[in-house]
């Protein structure tokens, strides 16, 4: 299946699926990744349905900004000292799910350049 043929996290928002809650709001909700790839990894996204990175537009900068405050929050609750947020855009970056996420990942040092 393409990756954009199948959005689970719409499953997520609607609850229609289970998902480890962490946050949520009117715009957002934060939730644990089911294949950590660190101790700490979050995922961050809005409620609005925006397919990938390259599909923003300008009426979008309210909420972009939004998913970044919540990911602050979220690592200074966590006590991070370090983190790395990921945003993966189209299937040869690595996007699997066609619905605009921020990785949250701590817990761990990390090597640049990424793979
Ligand atoms: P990306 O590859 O950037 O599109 O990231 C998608 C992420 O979603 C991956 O890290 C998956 O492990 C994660 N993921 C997929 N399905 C679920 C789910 N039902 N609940 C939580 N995380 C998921």
């Amino acid at each position: 299946m393409a990756m954009l043929d199948d959005n689970i996290f719409l499953k997520i928002i609607e609850k229609k699926i289970p998902a480890k809650i962490v946050y949520e709001d009117d715009q957002c909700l934060a939730f644990a990744d089911t294949n950590p790839q660190a101790p700490v990894h979050i995922l961050i996204i809005p409620r609005k349905v925006i397919r990938t990175h390259a599909d923003i537009t300008e009426a979008d900068e309210q909420i972009l900004g939004h998913l970044h405050i919540v990911a602050q929050k979220l690592a200074t609750k966590l006590n991070l000292d370090g983190y790395r947020l990921v945003l993966n855009c189209n299937e040869s970056a690595g996007q699997t799910v066609p619905h605009l996420h921020l990785h949250l990942l701590g817990g761990r040092d990390f090597a640049w350049p990424p793979g």
